[in-house]
């Protein structure tokens, strides 16, 4: 017998461990949401959210346009609105969220792009960053609208 009679038997049990894999994660991502904490970017455990705020920001992107290097995009296209009413129609915004690590004690912010379609939200991609890099955008969105 060839090494190709074989192959079935080996590639077969591989694509369905990693698509095992891959629906378990999506799985925990979901249930990390609904508690409302982030996996932490540097050593992955769950961290609680610390912003007082939501924070909004209006994302020249329209529908389902994608865009590279999601860090420096957002950092250079983000523009801070107060509330979704902001939104053009068919544009695309982000919620921002800063949540503080306690195993490792390192902030990160999660950003979740979404596309608000009759007055629900539509998420396209959720992006997690270190938190210095988009902490004088928070702070400009706390001066124009924080209370
Ligand atoms: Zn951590």
């Amino acid at each position: 017998m060839d090494l190709i009679d074989y192959l079935p038997a080996i590639v077969i049990p591989i694509v369905i461990i990693a698509i095992v894999v891959a629906g378990i994660s999506i799985a925990k991502e979901r249930q990390r949401e609904k508690r409302g904490v982030s996996a932490c970017i540097y050593c992955k455990a769950d961290a609680p959210r610390i912003s007082q705020h939501t924070y909004l920001f209006l994302l020249p992107v329209f529908f389902g346009a994608t865009y590279d290097d999601a860090q420096n995009y957002l950092l250079s296209h983000m523009k801070p609105i107060r509330g979704t009413e902001q939104i053009p129609t068919g544009m695309r915004a982000c919620y921002v969220e800063v949540f503080l690590c306690p195993r490792c004690d390192k902030k990160h912010v999660a950003v979740r792009d979404f596309l608000r379609v009759r007055g629900e939200d539509h998420i396209q991609r959720i992006y997690r960053f270190p938190y210095e890099a988009f902490r004088p955008l928070l702070d400009g969105w706390e001066q124009n609208y924080a209370n």
